[in-house]
């Protein structure tokens, strides 16, 4: 089986993007990152540096800049790309719809464009569940229909669109849509984590802030679900299992050829296929802090929906993967990262 050595990420930087450098460099990749810092810091990336004792390329450039996207690849002399680049506040996509379509979407495009003048054909990128809008059944199989309920969740289904006319026509490419569900926890030496500008909006970084005693409580969006406890439920996968995900997908995608893709993606979920509420999630973060999480029921966030869980069965069978880490160790991961810096990479 070839190896694809050498790896464009884009957004590597990021929250995902960081734990997925930390996963390819231990495994034996070359990676290049492509990041413009908009919603990060370089310092993330030295930490992926001391974390690994490895090498880590860096090029600051927007990959809407395809000539810089081309040059990276030339330069990294990259044999595929990891996609993560991209805005992902949901509240924000609501309020700043051309910004997500010309980030996200024309982003894409500039990064297809450049792949294709390039040679670079092989490509795994970010999705997220939300592709599939309000559940007609759980588990959301990847059958399910896809028909998401902001502007965040259809700039992803337009590129899964664009990437699926792309595989139709170029029986060359070989391209992996990964659908997550809930990335949260941390790496588990505490150097690098989830670190957002602002107040969040994520339930995991706001539920750290109040053990960390950064906010008096948390708010609990309903309590009226027709869940066990009254509140939501989601399904939450720990940072590195997802990041392996990754190296499973690249892996397989290397030793597919045309007549194995029959001119269609690989699309899968990356999930744990369990669901865990919000009160689950209290419950084992004051466990693994130690700390009070003073907590005050809310009415339900508008668009919120009661349950949302993933069927991985298809990730499982086709790449051989399944995430290890449960809810605790998630909550104690998660822990470590913001006990460690409580004002995120700006502790340095
Ligand atoms: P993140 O914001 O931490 O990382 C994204 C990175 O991309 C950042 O470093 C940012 O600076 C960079 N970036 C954004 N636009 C860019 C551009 N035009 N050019 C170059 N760099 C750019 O987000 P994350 O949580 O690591 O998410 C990574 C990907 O996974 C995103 O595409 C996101 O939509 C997707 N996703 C995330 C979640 C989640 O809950 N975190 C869930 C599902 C899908
Ligand atoms: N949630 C909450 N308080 C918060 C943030 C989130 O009660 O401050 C709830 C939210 O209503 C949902 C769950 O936590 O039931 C997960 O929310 P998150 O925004 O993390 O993920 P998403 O809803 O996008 O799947």
């Amino acid at each position: 089986m070839t190896i694809t050595q050498r790896i464009l990420v884009t957004g590597g930087a990021g929250y995902i993007g960081t734990h997925t450098c930390v996963e390819l460099l231990n495994a034996g990749y070359h990676v290049t990152v492509m990041d413009n810092f908009c919603n990060s810091k370089p310092e993330a990336l030295k930490r992926v540096e001391r974390i690994t004792g490895k090498v880590i390329h860096c090029m600051e450039a927007d990959i809407r800049n395809r000539a810089a996207v081309a040059q990276a690849l030339v330069q990294s002399k990259a044999t595929a790309v990891i996609h993560f680049a991209g805005l992902k506040a949901v509240g924000e996509s609501a309020t700043a719809p051309l910004a997500y379509y010309d980030n996200n979407v024309v982003g894409t495009l500039r990064l297809l464009e450049a792949m294709d003048e390039c040679g670079v054909n092989t490509l795994v990128f970010s999705s997220s569940a939300t592709v599939y809008g309000n559940p007609e059944r759980l588990p959301f199989q990847e059958t399910h229909r896809l028909l998401p309920t902001n502007p965040y969740g259809r700039t992803k289904l337009h590129i899964e669109c664009m990437l699926r006319d792309l595989q139709a026509s170029r029986p060359q490419w070989r391209i992996a849509i990964l659908r997550y569900f809930n990335p949260v926890g941390a790496h588990p030496s505490g150097l690098i984590g989830e670190d957002p500008r602002g107040v969040p909006n994520n339930l995991m970084p706001f539920l750290s802030q109040v053990a960390v005693g950064r906010r008096n409580h948390l708010n609990i969006f309903g309590r009226d679900y027709s869940t066990p406890d009254g509140t939501g439920i989601r399904d939450y996968i720990h940072v590195t299992d997802l990041a392996i995900g990754h190296l499973r997908a690249l892996e397989h995608l290397d030793k597919t050829t045309s007549s194995h893709t029959a001119g269609q993606c690989l699309e899968l979920n990356l999930g744990t296929g369990k669901g865990h509420s919000v009160l689950d999630l209290v419950q084992a973060f004051k466990l693994a802090s130690g700390r009070p999480i003073p907590y005050q029921f809310k009415a339900r966030r508008a668009g919120d929906i009661a349950e949302f869980y993933a069927d991985p069965t298809l990730a499982s069978q086709l790449l051989g993967w399944a995430p290890t880490m449960n809810l605790q160790q998630i909550c104690e991961d998660s822990w470590r990262w913001q006990r460690m810096n409580p004002d995120g990479y700006r502790s340095a």
